[in-house]
């Protein structure tokens, strides 16, 4: 096993850092290393802070632990991408017309701008989290009878324990803003991201990430598999060894299992999470990185080219989901408003009501005249 400190992060300082010209390519290139492949014998480039380097003739994965240490990783997978670039745009846009928030009109009116193929290196820490928690819980009760009953808060000592699977997928390199999406497939994180544009009201659309199984379908690695979505070119090395995957996956699961130990109680008093592992696996995601452009504005879509979904979206929120949830809004308020009318016989709040009501109605049709 490769010591945990063997590598510096890339962009820690260094030529590489300094901002284009043509002086900083020659210094980026001084900085390209190179080794064979261990088991081709092909040279393997890799860019400072590289630790998990495929080879893109064989596929075979080779793990830097060192300048001079170099072990060849026992087991590494790929989720066989069955998805190529055109397929790819059906698959987004299918979601796109799909839900409550989003128009069915939308895939016609998208412009699609950018697509690109990428092979992204995963360490899927697979293991089983447990946390016990306990504290109190605030109740009310009923005590006394007739005349004196009343209503009073007590807390109540409560206790549980909750344990989950997880496939957790920590992503094999230093920043992860380098690509869009790459953390949204994180169980619980944000992974579907509605624009409302200038609207207030905005209930739902948002997506969190499920706890999927990421190892389902996982072959060993093969070239020959990317090669038929034309996505071979596309593979980015990993830069963090397992072991430091491994710690990052744990103080996750426990900062997550955490969050929902406290929502559980409305005082938690003691919480404990223990996570135990039963592997660590490479696995390359081959995924697409579509953008398009609507109304004036760049969105993107993450799709899965394995299991031909879509892993994390943006997009606008359409106009008729908006009046729905404007008119519905409005109209309660009127209800509300005219049963205080009728309750006190206020004439001030049947005008309330009304104009509220008149509110839905207009909005109504100042969304039929709009263009979507
Ligand atoms: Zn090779």
């Amino acid at each position: 096993m490769p010591e945990e400190n063997s590598k510096e992060p890339a962009g820690t300082g260094g030529p590489e850092d300094t901002p284009g010209g043509e002086g900083g390519n020659v210094e980026k290139k001084s900085q390209i290393g190179e080794v064979s492949c261990s088991n081709c014998g092909a040279p393997l480039e890799y860019m400072p802070g590289e630790a998990v380097i495929t080879c893109s003739y064989c596929g075979t994965t080779t793990m830097l632990a060192d300048f001079d240490h170099i072990v060849t990783l026992e087991s590494h997978y790929l989720l066989p991408p069955a998805v190529g670039r055109d397929e790819s745009i059906s698959i987004a846009s299918a979601w796109l017309k799909k839900g409550f928030h989003r128009s069915n009109q939308l895939p016609n009116k998208v412009h699609w701008k950018d697509i690109e193929a990428r092979v992204l290196p995963y360490w899927v820490v697979r293991c089983t989290a447990n946390t016990r928690w306990s504290g109190q819980q605030k109740r009310t009760r009923t005590v006394g009878q007739g005349k004196a009953q009343k209503t009073e808060e007590y807390w109540e000592p409560v206790q549980g324990h909750f344990s989950e699977d997880y496939t957790w997928p920590v992503y094999a390199r230093e920043d992860t803003a380098e690509f869009w999406g790459i953390r949204n497939i994180e169980p619980g994180r944000q992974a579907v991201f509605p624009d409302w544009g200038k609207f207030i009201l905005r209930f739902g659309g948002s997506r969190k990430a499920p706890n999927r199984d990421l190892l389902e379908g996982k072959a060993d690695f093969s070239i020959e598999e990317l090669k038929k979505s034309g996505m071979q070119e596309h593979i980015v090395n990993g830069q963090i060894v397992q072991e430091r995957a491994e710690q990052n996956a744990r103080s996750r699961i426990i900062e997550m299992h955490h969050t929902q130990a406290e929502s559980r109680a409305t005082r938690v008093t003691d919480i404990d999470t223990t996570v135990d592992v039963q592997g660590v696996d490479l696995v390359y995601l081959p995924l697409w990185e579509l953008t398009y452009s609507y109304g004036g504005k760049d969105y993107r879509i993450l799709v899965d080219a394995s299991r031909r979904e879509v892993l994390s979206g943006e997009a606008p929120v359409g106009k008729w989901a908006k009046a729905t949830i404007f008119d519905i809004v409005f109209l309660l308020l009127a209800a509300l408003f005219i049963a205080i009318g009728a309750g006190a016989d206020a004439a001030w709040a049947y005008v309330v009501g009304g104009v509220l009501g008149a509110g839905a109605v207009a909005y109504t049709a100042w969304t039929a005249t709009m263009k979507e």
